[in-house]
C-alpha cells in the first residue's frame, strides 16, 4: 500500500478549543500549519459535544476578566454577530458567555483559514514515529489511506493526549471509578422559559429526587441544569451522567454514547412531566459526540496540583490565568466544587504543557500535566484556548530559535503572548 507524504512547519493534531487557538497563533507567526481534526467541524467539546458556554474568562467572585488574546477575540466576534451573550451564574464558574454553536463553528473555521493554516477534517492521527526523543513523523488515516506528515514542531490537542502517549511520553489516567463522568448534552425547543425559570436550581434538584423516588425514572445526576440559548424557546441541558467509562477505549465510548442517549430520553420525559414550561417542549438534538471531561493527563515537566489551584499559586513561567473552581463530576449524584482562594486566580505554567522525554512536542487543553483535581479546574474552555495560543507561539519561537521546546525562555514567550493581548 502506498503511503502519501506531506511536510509542514507545525502539525496541530485535534481541532478543539485548544487546537484551534494553537493553529491560529502558529499560522499568524508566519509558519506553515496543518490542523487535523477527526470530526467534520472545529470546536470538539465546544461544538460537536453541544457545550455552548465559555467559562473561565472571568473569576467567579469579582468577575475580573483574566483571559484575553485569541480566546477573547473569538468571544467578541461571536458577540458582534449577536450570536452570544454574557450569562451571570449564581453558582459554579461565574459569568459565562453562551453562544450559538453553529456560529462558533463558522468563526473558528474562518479565523483558522484567515490566519493561513490548512485544515483537514475527517482524519485521524494514528501512528507516531519517534527517534531519540524527537518525533520524526505522524501517520494520518483517512479516506485517502495513510499519509505520513513530517513537521518541525508537533502540537497534541487531541484532548486525550493521543500523540504524547504514542510518542512514549509518560501520562496518568485516573482509575476508571475516579475518572470524571461523561455527559450527552441535549437541546429542547418550544420551552416557555419564563415559566420554567420560576423553578429554582434547588427546586429542580428536589423534583429530580422525587422523580427518582417515584420509581418511574432513572436520573443518575440530580443536580444537572438547563439554560437559555441565543434562540427563543430553545434550551440546552447538561444533566446526563455516564460514569465508569475510559473514553480512550472506543468500545466503552460506544456504550457511553448509547447510554447517554437513553438517559436523555429519561431527562426529557422528566422535564415535560415535572417542570412547568416544558409541557409542549420537544427534543431537537443530542450531542454528536458525548462530552468527555477527563482521560489521559500527561506527566510533564511540572504537574499542576489541586493545592496550586485552590491556593491561587503563581509561577514564573505562567502562560495563562485560571480562576475557575475545581468542578469534579464524580460518579455520585453530586458534583464536588472547590473555589480558588487568595486573589481568585492561579497560573498555568508553561512546564505543564511540556511532555517529558519528547523534544519537539507540546500539549494543550484538557490533557495538560495536572492531577485529577487540578485538571477539574484548568479544563475550562477559556483556559484550553489560552493554552492553545501559548503552545502555538511556543512552537513558533522554538522553530525561530532552533531550540527544543523546553529550552525557549519563558519570559520571551510571555512577552510575545502579551503583545498578542493575552493576559499572563
Ligand atoms: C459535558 C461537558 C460540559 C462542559 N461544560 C463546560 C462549560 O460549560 N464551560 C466551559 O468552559 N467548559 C466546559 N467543559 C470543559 C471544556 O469544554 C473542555 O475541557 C474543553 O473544551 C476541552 O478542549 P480541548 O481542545 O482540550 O479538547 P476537546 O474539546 O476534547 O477537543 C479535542 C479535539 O481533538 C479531536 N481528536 C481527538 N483525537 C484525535 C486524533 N487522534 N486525531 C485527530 N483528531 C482528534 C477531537 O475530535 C476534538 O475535536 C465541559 C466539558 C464537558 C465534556
Amino acid at each position: 500500500m502506498s503511503v502519501n507524504q506531506k511536510s509542514v512547519d507545525v502539525l496541530v493534531l485535534g481541532g478543539g478549543a485548544a487546537g484551534v487557538c494553537a493553529a491560529i497563533s502558529a499560522a499568524r507567526s508566519g509558519y506553515n500549519v496543518l490542523l487535523v481534526e477527526s470530526q467534520g467541524c472545529l470546536g470538539g467539546s465546544r461544538t460537536a459535544t453541544g457545550v455552548d458556554t465559555f467559562y473561565g474568562f472571568y473569576t467567579p467572585k469579582e468577575q475580573r476578566r483574566i483571559v484575553g488574546g485569541i480566546p477573547w477575540e473569538i468571544a467578541q466576534h461571536l458577540v458582534s454577530q449577536k450570536a452570544a451573550f454574557e450569562r451571570p451564574n449564581t453558582y459554579g464558574a461565574g459569568t459565562g458567555i453562551t453562544y450559538d454553536i453553529e456560529m462558533l463553528k463558522i468563526i473558528y473555521e474562518r479565523t483558522v483559514l484567515d490566519a493561513g493554516a490548512e485544515l483537514l477534517y475527517h482524519t485521524y492521527a494514528s501512528v507516531v514515529h519517534t527517534e531519540d526523543g524527537v518525533i520524526s513523523r505522524v501517520v494520518l488515516a483517512n479516506k485517502l489511506g495513510l499519509t505520513e506528515v513530517t513537521a518541525r514542531m508537533y502540537i497534541d490537542t487531541t484532548g486525550d493526549g493521543d500523540i504524547a502517549a504514542r510518542a512514549g511520553a509518560p501520562f496518568e489516567k485516573s482509575d476508571v471509578a475516579e475518572l470524571q463522568s461523561l455527559s450527552t448534552i441535549f437541546f429542547m425547543a418550544n420551552v416557555d422559559t419564563t415559566e420554567a425559570k420560576k423553578i429554582s436550581h434547588k427546586e429542580l434538584a428536589e423534583r429530580m429526587k422525587a422523580a427518582n423516588q417515584s420509581g418511574q425514572y432513572v436520573l443518575p445526576r440530580e443536580e444537572g441544569s438547563w439554560h437559555v440559548t441565543p434562540h427563543p424557546g430553545v434550551i440546552q441541558a447538561n444533566m446526563v451522567r455516564v460514569s465508569g467509562i475510559d473514553a480512550t477505549d472506543p468500545y466503552a465510548l460506544t456504550l457511553a454514547e448509547v447510554e447517554g442517549r437513553q438517559q436523555t430520553q429519561q431527562y426529557v420525559n422528566f422535564l415535560k412531566a415535572y417542570v412547568p414550561g416544558f409541557e409542549n417542549a420537544f427534543l431537537i438534538s443530542t450531542s454528536h459526540h458525548i462530552g468527555v471531561r477527563e482521560t489521559r493527563r500527561i506527566l510533564g515537566e511540572y504537574i499542576l496540583t489541586e493545592d496550586d489551584v485552590v491556593n491561587g499559586r503563581k509561577f514564573e513561567d505562567g502562560i495563562a490565568c485560571c480562576g475557575a473552581p475545581v468542578e469534579d463530576h464524580g460518579a455520585g449524584k453530586d458534583t464536588r466544587w472547590v473555589y480558588v482562594a487568595g486573589d481568585g486566580h492561579y497560573h498555568i505554567p508553561y512546564r505543564s504543557l511540556l511532555p517529558t522525554g519528547v523534544n519537539n512536542l507540546l500539549v494543550a487543553g484538557r490533557c495538560l500535566s495536572a492531577t485529577h483535581g487540578a485538571q477539574a479546574s484548568a479544563r475550562n474552555s477559556a483556559q484550553c484556548m489560552a493554552m492553545g495560543q501559548a503552545v502555538g507561539v511556543a512552537a513558533s519561537l522554538a522553530i525561530e530559535r532552533q531550540e527544543a521546546v523546553r529550552q525557549i525562555p519563558a519570559y520571551r514567550l510571555q512577552e510575545l503572548l502579551r503583545e498578542q493581548g493575552a493576559i499572563v
